[in-house]
């Protein structure tokens, strides 16, 4: 392997460190602790694991953190409702629902329901018009964390190729729009897109698909920066992402290891993003 391993496990713990510091501030300054409300609904076994997660960073920071697990039989209007209760709520300043949510609810509401600016973790329409107009913004956590993965190992993306493969609403086409503003010249993958010759081209690739080593190595650029955000379990129980990892860190300059690459630092910039709504709320 050539490649210089992207430890986000680190990059995430130092984020939470500077996260306590400022919270420390803010709770001696202004006496406000920042809170943030966590609403899992049903008993979707991956939600129960990322929840407990986020509750247990939120503390760890020194946030106010609370856990609302209502029933997966929840109308829509009983939800809509909680997240209400929780947008009038002083104590909150950062909402987040755990998605999938059951069927029958409008997933798409209950996000634009959150108020924009207690939506901790960037996906309400307003804040993802506001990124697209390049005016500040909540950001969504996954990419905003690939953004400061980049600023950690000294990449720049000014004047390079960036390739994005995914175009979801929540990673792909938030980062495309993050390494545009930071001057990069961006190109957004699909299933329609040659993928082999796109990503080529990739100074800068982030692949968001959700299929197990989609991208193989021998594709990757000599010299590029690989950012992995695939989460992938495997038939044997291992994590794998969307990358054939062990032949592109043959090429690439830097990358990040599936699991310890992006995972932990979704979970920081979602602390991140609750402790920035507590500094504007308080003022
Ligand atoms: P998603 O909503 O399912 O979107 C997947 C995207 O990948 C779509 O745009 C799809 O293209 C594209 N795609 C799928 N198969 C493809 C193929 N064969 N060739 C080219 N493009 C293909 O997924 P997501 O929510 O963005 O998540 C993507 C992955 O990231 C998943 O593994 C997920 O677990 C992981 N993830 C990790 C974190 C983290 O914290 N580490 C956070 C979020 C997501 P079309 O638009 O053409 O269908």
């Amino acid at each position: 392997m050539t490649a210089q391993l992207i430890d986000g496990k680190a990059v995430a713990a130092r984020v939470r460190a500077e996260i306590k510091e400022e919270v420390a501030r803010l709770k001696a300054e202004r006496g406000i602790t920042p809170g943030l409300a966590v609403v899992r609904v049903g008993e979707d076994p991956a939600s129960k694991i990322y929840v407990t997660g986020k509750k247990k960073a939120a503390e760890e920071v020194g946030f106010n953190s609370w856990e609302h697990h209502p029933d997966e039989t929840i109308t829509q209007e009983e939800l809509l409702a909680l997240v209400h209760r929780l947008n009038e709520d002083p104590a909150v300043h950062g909402i987040l629902v755990q998605l999938p949510l059951p069927k029958h609810i409008d997933a798409d509401a209950i996000i634009a329901a959150v108020k924009p600016e207690k939506d901790a973790d960037g996906f309400h329409p307003m804040n993802a018009g506001n990124l697209l107009l390049g005016r500040p913004a909540t950001r969504a956590c996954t990419p905003y964390g690939v953004m400061r993965l980049l600023e950690e190992v000294g990449c720049n993306p000014a004047g390079k190729r960036a390739v994005v493969v995914g175009r979801s609403n929540i990673v792909g086409k938030p980062q495309a729009l993050m390494l545009l503003q930071k001057d990069a010249t961006v190109t957004v993958c699909h299933r329609k897109s040659d993928l082999p010759s796109e990503v080529a081209q990739a100074d800068i690739l982030v692949v968001a698909v959700g299929v197990p080593e989609l991208v193989k190595g021998a594709w990757i650029k000599p010299g590029a920066v690989v950012i992995d955000v695939g989460m992938n379990r495997k038939a044997d129980g291992k994590l794998v992402g969307d990358v054939e990892f062990a032949a592109a860190a043959e090429r690439a300059s830097f990358i990040t290891p599936v699991p310890g690459g992006v995972g932990p630092m979704t979970i920081a910039m979602l602390m991140k993003n609750t402790l920035e709504a507590a500094q504007r709320a308080g003022k």
